[in-house]
C-alpha cells in the first residue's frame, strides 16, 4: 500500500539530512575566537546554505509549490557580502559543484513566499540560532501544509540525540501516519514515538526556550509552582523542545509571550506541533485554541503555546490562562 504525501516526505527527509550535514560542519567550526568577531557569519553562512539546499529540493521535485522561509537572500546582492556566497558554495558544493551564484541566490529566494496559499511549504533553516553558536540545541524545520491542515512535519535536531536515551535526532510525522524517529546519520529503521501517559502534574517534566526573551521564565515558574510541579524547568533551544515531548522524554512544554505585540512565525512550529499531535500529544494556544497555519508566515490569532502530552492538557492550559489573567 502506498502512503499519502510518500514522495514528498522522501523528498523532505533527504533534503533536510543534506542540510543537517552542512549545519553539523559549521557547528564543529565555531571557536571563541570566532564568536569573539560577533559578526554571526557561522549562522549566516549555515542558515543560508540550508536554505538554498531544501528550497532548491523542494523546487525540483514540486516546481509549483511555494516555501514560506525564514531567510531570503537580498543581503546577497550587495557586493561587500560576495565571500559569504563564496563559503556557502564552498558549503554546498558536495551536493551541487556546478552552482552559479546566481543559482544559490535563487534557489534561498524560492523560500520567500509570504502568503498562504492551498499548498505550500514552510522551513527554518536553522532554528534555535542562539543555541547552534553557543554550540547547543538547534533545527533544521520542515513542514507541508495543505488547506491550512500541517501534513508533513520533518525535524532535525542534530545535537538532540546526545542527550536523549535512544540517540535518535530525526523525527518525522504524517497526518493520521504517527510519529517516527531515526538517527540522522546513520542507516536506521524508523521508531514509532509516543508522548508519555503521565496524568499527575507533579511528577511533569517541563521544557522551555532558554531565552527568556522568547518566552517568560517567571510566568513559567509560576504556572509549575501552581501545578506543584517539582522538576526544575529543562530550557533548551530550538524546536527541539517538541521532539522531546514527541519522545515521551518531556511531558509538557510551555511558550508564554515575553513581549507584547509579538507573533509566532510559522517556520517556528509547523514541523514540531505535527510531530507532537502524531505522537499522540496535544498543541494549543493560551486560549486553548489549535494554531492557525492560514494567515501567511504568522500565526496572528494565537497567543501563547502550550503544548502537553495530552492528559496534562487540562490542568497545565487552566492554570497557564489563569496565571496570564493575573497578569494583565
Ligand atoms: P527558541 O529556540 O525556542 O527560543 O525559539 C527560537 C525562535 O524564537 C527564533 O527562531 C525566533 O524566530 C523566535 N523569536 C524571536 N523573538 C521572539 C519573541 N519575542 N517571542 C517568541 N519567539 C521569538
Ligand atoms: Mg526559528
Amino acid at each position: 500500500m502506498s502512503h499519502a504525501y510518500a514522495e514528498e516526505l522522501k523528498v523532505g527527509l533527504d533534503a533536510v539530512r543534506k542540510a543537517s550535514r552542512i549545519c553539523r560542519v559549521v557547528q564543529a567550526a565555531i571557536t571563541p575566537e570566532v564568536l569573539d568577531k560577533k559578526d554571526n557569519s557561522p549562522v549566516t553562512v549555515a542558515d543560508f546554505a540550508s536554505q538554498a539546499v531544501v528550497c532548491h529540493a523542494i523546487g525540483e521535485a514540486f516546481p509549483d509549490d511555494p516555501v514560506i522561509a525564514e531567510e531570503d537572500a537580498l543581503a546577497l546582492h550587495q557586493p561587500e557580502n560576495e565571500h559569504f556566497l563564496q563559503e556557502i558554495h564552498r558549503l554546498i558544493c558536495d551536493h551541487y559543484r556546478d552552482a552559479s551564484h546566481d543559482e544559490i541566490r535563487n534557489w534561498i529566494d524560492r523560500g520567500g513566499a509570504k502568503h498562504f496559499s492551498p499548498r505550500f511549504w514552510t522551513l527554518d533553516p536553522i532554528d534555535g540560532t542562539k543555541g547552534f553558536l553557543r554550540r547547543d540545541q538547534y533545527a533544521i524545520s520542515l513542514a507541508l501544509i495543505v488547506d491550512g491542515q500541517i501534513q508533513i512535519g520533518i525535524l532535525a535536531c542534530p545535537n538532540l540525540g546526545t542527550r536523549n536515551q535512544s540517540g535518535d535526532s530525526l523525527f518525522y510525522a504524517v497526518l493520521g501516519q504517527g510519529t517516527f524517529a531515526l538517527r540522522l546519520d546513520a542507516e536506521s529503521e524508523p521508531r514509532r514515538i509516543h508522548v508519555t501517559e503521565l496524568n499527575d502534574p507533579t511528577f511533569a517534566r517541563f521544557c522551555e526556550s532558554f531565552e527568556s526573551s522568547h518566552s517568560s521564565h517567571s510566568e513559567s515558574a509560576t504556572i509549575a509552582e501552581k501545578l506543584g510541579i517539582k522538576a526544575a524547568p529543562v530550557r533548551m533551544d530550538s524546536q527541539a523542545k517538541y521532539a522531546m515531548v514527541a519522545a515521551g522524554e518531556a511531558d509538557v512544554y510551555l511558550r508564554l509571550p515575553a513581549k507584547t505585540g509579538y507573533f509566532e512565525k510559522i517556520w517556528d512550529h509547523a514541523g514540531g506541533v505535527l510531530i507532537v499531535t502524531e505522537a499522540g500529544g496535544t498543541v494549543t494556544d493560551l486560549q486553548g485554541k489549535n494554531l492557525d497555519f492560514s494567515h501567511g508566515h504568522e500565526l496572528r490569532e494565537n497567543r501563547g503555546i502550550i503544548v502537553t502530552n495530552g492528559p496534562l492538557h487540562t490542568a497545565v492550559l487552566g492554570t497557564a490562562e489563569s496565571v496570564a489573567a493575573s497578569l494583565k
